[in-house]
């Protein structure tokens, strides 16, 4: 299979041979004859499968064999093709790829999001562009401040809408489709299929082709996980222990807050190891200072909480540390597959103590298999420690709303009013001893970190 043989137009067939790729991955040799077919599609797949190359190849191809509808000289140039993504990097990500692949077309591309000036966007927008790649906060703003027209909107693309849901811009999603022109292509790709992605996709799509590459909620093959058991007060110790014993250079590692990620990057300082963190505190600016350092190889250790990383874009990225595990057991799926993308080989270590047990079996249930466990000599975990609840958020408000509307899509200039479908990761656990890892009981049962999970 050769991407020649996917009915793609020369100038995207050089576009994409210059950026050295020779054969479509999966989800590309699927998604491409599906979209050009012109009906909508359902696809399962997580980034690092060449999803975006998989979307924006044949879309690109679209609009520019399709004519755009007539219009008069003064009329701005109708938006035809709108890409929601949840997070600014991956809004940023995804127009980059726009533009690159559609380099020898004459479309036109912008990307909006929140944290950044309006006005920019507003002039851009007046002009008009066939490709928009936003975050569903900021659209919103602009589309109730009259500056931007979704009218002419043939092809929709809601990428990451799993995470989009986790974020609960579920309302704003609803209120954007609302103003769309009935007859439309809809794309949606999701990493995970809950029953609410079921229910969009079901709203949205129309006899939709589908796609599965990855299995459902399973987590890379390729990428070797581990898990370190360790105290919680070694777990900064034994983070340098590793990057200094192994010399590695480039590492992307997980902390569940804002507070967490920065106390971390200065504790590794103190090490000697170079590191700086991005979450949704940090401004646009600094986000993207930090993105292309690490990319380029002079920052050794990215710090990132969940949601500032999606969609995080970095060739063969080798490792990735869990300092943390994740409220929520797919994050865990997200988070490893920033390694191992595209069959580069990588490596996902996570720093599990006593309080983190049942996030691990609640991880190990989703992704079918036991994690390894491998004790590093001189960081043995006290067999008695005793489990105590843990931190969910920096701020007070365990939900993931207020973090995803202000931290990404929006301007920040509205409340962050809760979406339908933001919910709380229930309560904490309690001090309960927790089980042992390896299945055996300490005795008494470890309460349940968060009953339920988040309702599925
Ligand atoms: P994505 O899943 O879209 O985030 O893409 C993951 C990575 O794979 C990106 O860095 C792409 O540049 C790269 N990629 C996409 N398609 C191909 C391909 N056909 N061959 C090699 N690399 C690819």
């Amino acid at each position: 299979m050769s991407f020649s043989n996917l009915g793609l137009a020369d100038e995207i067939l050089r576009a994409v041979t210059e950026q050295g790729y020779t054969t479509p991955t999966p989800i590309q040799a699927q998604a491409i004859p599906a979209v050009l077919a012109g009906g909508d599609l359902l696809a399962g797949a997580q980034t690092g499968t060449g999803k975006t190359a998989g979307f924006t190849l044949p879309i690109l191809q679209r609009l520019s064999t399709a004519a755009a509808a007539p219009r008069t000289t003064t009329a701005a140039r109708p938006i035809r093709a709108l890409i929601l993504t949840p997070t600014r990097e991956l809004a940023a990500q995804v127009e980059e790829s726009v533009r690159t692949y559609g380099k020898y077309l004459k479309l036109t591309s912008a990307v909006i999001f929140g944290g950044v000036g309006i006005n920019p966007q507003i002039k851009l927008l007046k002009h008009g562009v066939d490709i928009l790649v936003a975050t569903p906060g900021r659209l919103l703003d602009h589309m109730q401040q009259g500056t931007v027209n979704l009218n002419q909107i043939e092809i929709l693309i809601l990428d990451e809408a799993d995470r989009m849901l986790d974020m609960g811009f579920i309302r704003d999603i609803k209120r954007i489709l609302a103003v769309l022109p009935k007859k439309r292509q809809n794309l949606l790709f999701s990493a995970t299929f809950s029953d609410e992605i079921k229910a969009l996709a079901d709203g949205l799509l129309n006899s939709p082709a589908m796609i599965e590459v990855a299995r459902r909620n399973s987590t890379v093959e390729i990428i070797a996980q581990k898990v370190h058991p360790v105290d919680r007060d070694r777990k900064h110790p034994m983070l340098a222990h590793l990057i200094k014993t192994n010399q590695w250079s480039q590492v992307l590692v997980f902390t569940r807050t804002k507070h967490g990620a920065n106390k971390l990057v200065e504790q590794l300082e103190k090490d000697g190891i170079t590191g700086m963190a991005i979450h949704g505190n940090k401004s646009q600016t600094a986000r993207t200072k930090a993105l292309s350092e690490f990319k380029e190889g002079s920052l050794q250790v990215l710090v990132a909480t969940d949601i500032a990383a999606r969609g995080i874009d970095i060739d063969q990225l080798p490792h990735v540390v869990n300092y943390d595990l994740p409220n929520v057991p797919e994050d865990y799926v997200h988070r490893i597959g920033r390694t191992g993308r595209a069959g580069a080989t990588g490596e996902a270590v996570s720093l599990v103590c006593v309080d983190e047990h049942q996030m691990l079996r609640d991880i190990e249930k989703l992704i079918k298999r036991a994690l390894p466990k491998e004790i590093i000599p001189g960081f043995e975990p006290d067999p008695n420690a005793r489990a105590q609840p843990i931190q969910l958020r920096s701020g007070n408000v365990p939900g993931r709303r207020p973090q995803g509307r202000s931290g990404n899509g929006s301007s920040g200039s509205k409340p962050a009013t809760g979406g339908g479908n933001a919910r709380a990761p229930g309560a904490p656990r309690s001090g309960a001893p927790a089980k042992p890892f390896g299945g055996a009981s300490s005795g008494k049962p470890s309460a349940p970190h968060r009953s339920g999970g988040r309702g599925r």
